[in-house]
């Protein structure tokens, strides 16, 4: 596949939207650089008493609408550009849903697979460490992302904790229940994904229970869209994650799998009755519905006019390069941006927020009825857009993001 620089793409959907609000120049300079950008380097000593750096980023893209707030992500191919790129598409993404936030985001350049638990907690509690100088309940809140999840967060919530002398739990969302997670967060991004999946369904007349559908990453948010799916009655004919995929046209047993391989590179190709897929035929494959829900970059120039999918709803952030976009605008398939369709993830994020600061907890259906509403609500608008414009769907979802920070920014004023 053709090598992808994220933060080059990011830009690139900043300036067609920009475009298209005839967005004053400076303002668009602004916004297509990241407010902030922290790279620390730092020590943990590993269980066999040695010593090994890591280097970690926050980066924190714009403040005008509120404090920033993104995830965490442990991954060996991590940097500063895509961390950016990641940070950006964080404002657009809480822009579009309507909450109050700016964009960050974080990471640490690690193979999390060669570290023991204890390692992994070091690390965490130095990188949060190191990283305290940015982050904080009302500044910058960070969330898990590929390779952090429930426990790394609750180490961070207790690293900072310790440090302030008294508990924080606003300081990171996506906890464990017991420490101030909200009901319904982990789910909230895949079960965010299925609504906008209805949403488009509905669009194009297609009836989701008849669909079937094949989603690539089977980790937090695949694995979650992939019951939803099931549950909605479609048949889900492939999943994959890191080691591979599987195939089976008569649907596969999404419980099952979920119980048994779902995780960070669960190995879901260990699964019997079924054919093994690479992911990228799975890309390919032919099914109403395709659920990208791994890492960004795969449906590139390379692939995108073999896509057969109708529709394509965006699990993963940035799966799509520009070229993609348009090969796949010109197919007449719809695609379900990511700052749309995986905004699930951060709407209850901010939900587990305001509990937390107003210690305050709802029971798991207030959860899931605020986070449909508000995502079908931007689907809605996003929509409404889209054909106000006569364009596509990220290209509307742009538009408004952007005029909402554009707008927060100039009512704010350029300080002094
Ligand atoms: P995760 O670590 O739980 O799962 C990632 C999955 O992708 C795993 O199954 C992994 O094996 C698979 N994978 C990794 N590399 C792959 C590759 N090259 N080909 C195919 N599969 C591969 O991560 P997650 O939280 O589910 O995040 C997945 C995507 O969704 C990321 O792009 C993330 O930024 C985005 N996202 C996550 C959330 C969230 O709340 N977790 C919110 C919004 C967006």
């Amino acid at each position: 596949m053709s090598e992808i620089n994220v933060l080059e793409m990011a830009r690139q959907q900043l300036a067609v939207a920009a475009k298209y609000l005839d967005l004053d120049e400076g303002l668009h300079a602004v916004l297509a650089q990241a407010k902030r950008q922290l790279v620390v380097n730092f020590p943990v000593v590993m269980d066999d008493g040695t010593v090994q750096c890591f280097q970690g980023y926050r980066v924190q893209h714009n403040t005008s609408r509120g404090p920033t707030k993104g995830g965490l992500r442990y991954h060996f191919d991590v940097d500063l550009d895509e961390t950016t790129a990641l940070a950006m598409w964080m404002t657009w993404k809480c822009a579009v849903v309507n909450i109050p936030y700016g964009g960050a985001k974080g990471g640490v350049r690690v193979n999390t697979k060669k570290l023991s638990k204890r390692e992994l907690e070091k690390l965490t509690r130095r990188f949060i460490t190191e990283i305290n100088l940015v982050v904080g309940e009302r500044s910058d809140i960070p969330a898990p992302d590929i390779g952090t999840n429930p426990q790394v967060m609750a180490w961070i919530m207790d690293t900072v904790s310790m440090q302030a002398g008294y508990t924080v739990p606003g300081c990171v969302t996506g906890k464990p229940l017991d420490l101030g997670g909200s009901e319904g967060r982990v789910e909230a991004t895949g079960r965010g994904v299925i609504v906008s999946t209805e949403e488009a369904c509905k669009v194009l007349g297609l009836d989701l229970s008849s669909c079937r559908v094949a989603v690539q990453g089977f980790g937090n948010v695949g694995s979650v869209a992939a019951q939803l799916a099931e549950d909605a009655g479609a048949k889900v004919v492939a999943v994959s994650d890191a080691t591979g995929g599987i195939y089976n046209p008569n649907g596969l047993p999404i419980r099952e799998l979920y119980q048994r391989y779902s995780g960070i590179d669960g190995g879901v190709r260990n699964h019997k009755d079924a054919d093994p897929i690479s992911n990228s035929d799975l890309l390919e494959l032919d099914c109403d519905i395709l659920l990208p829900c791994a890492i960004q970059g795969q449906l590139t120039e390379d692939n995108a006019d073999r896509i057969k999918a109708k529709l394509i709803v965006e699990g993963a952030n940035g799966p799509t390069t520009p070229i993609a976009d348009q090969i796949l605008a010109d197919k007449g398939k719809l695609v379900v941006p990511d700052i749309l369709a995986n905004a699930g993830g951060v709407v209850t994020s901010y939900f587990e927020w305001v509990q937390d600061l107003q210690n305050f907890f709802w029971e798991e259906d207030q959860v899931n009825d605020r986070l449909s509403k508000i995502m079908r609500h931007a689907f809605g608008a996003v929509h409404e857009t889209q054909s106000r414009h006569k364009t596509d769907m990220r290209t509307a979802a742009m538009i408004i993001a952007v005029q909402r920070v554009a707008h927060a920014t100039t009512s704010r004023g350029i300080f002094p």
